[in-house]
């Protein structure tokens, strides 16, 4: 497994060899550099190669981990270390430990189908489908996901064979697509949520901090949206 993030999400540093180089744009052996994908922004930061720095400014998914740096330079075979931007990143795991808690009482509490999720620094949103949907009520279901929170409940992740991560019924309930790859990575919220995805958590739910919700919109006839962000 090249993508490190996968299997943990606290790694913040690691040792790697340059695969290919077209440019500015890396390649690596392994990484722990998160590709924009799945709702939450890519990671930033820098690749070394010996004291020489090149700064990470954009990581993409495209098949495979794409590393655009400031500048050309970089060679393959050359071993390089990386270190990511960690509180942006820290900042994006709790915002998405977050969404999943807040999908997951969305879905208790009315059933609706979660249709998209957006992180951000600033503000992160979930997206979910309701044809009546009182927006007084929101506040009630961030209180609930608030308690989740307080809770202090694991989250962990498992990387399962396709037909046995189909089974669960929560994933398939919740999935907004559920890739179509013969293993399929499942975050557990333990008592709460099961769902497919590919992105970085936080190990235990007291890190996301305090969810305060900024607005709730209704985003045409069904399409519902509501905004939050983070205290510490
Ligand atoms: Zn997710």
């Amino acid at each position: 497994m090249n993508a490190l993030y996968l299997l943990d999400s606290y790694m913040q540093s690691f040792e790697a060899t340059v695969v290919s180089a077209s440019g500015n744009r890396i390649t690596l052996d392994r990484t722990a550099f998160y590709p924009r994908s799945g709702g939450q922004p890519d990671d930033l930061g820098s690749l070394f190669r010996g004291d020489e720095e090149f700064k990470v400014e954009q990581v993409e998914a495209e098949g495979e981990i794409i590393h655009v740096l400031d500048r050309d330079g970089l060679v393959p075979g050359e071993a390089v270390s990386g270190k990511i931007d960690w509180e942006r990143r820290y900042r994006f795991m709790r915002c998405h430990s977050a969404c999943h808690v807040l999908s997951a009482v969305i879905f208790q509490e009315t059933g609706a189908k979660i249709t998209g999720n957006q992180i951000d620094a600033a503000r992160s949103r979930v997206d979910f489908s309701l044809e009546s949907f009182d927006k007084a009520r929101m506040s009630e279901y961030v209180e609930k996901a608030n308690c989740i929170v307080r809770e202090d409940r694991p989250v962990t992740t498992r990387i399962l064979p396709r037909s046995e991560a189909l089974e669960i019924p929560d994933l398939v309930r919740l999935a907004m697509d559920v890739p179509d790859r013969e293993e399929i990575r499942v975050v557990e919220i333990e008592g709460v949520d099961r769902q497919a995805c590919g992105g970085t958590h936080v190990e235990r739910t007291g890190e996301i901090g305090k969810i305060k919700m900024l607005k709730a919109e209704n985003k045409g006839k069904s399409n519902r949206r509501v905004y939050f962000t983070l205290e510490d």
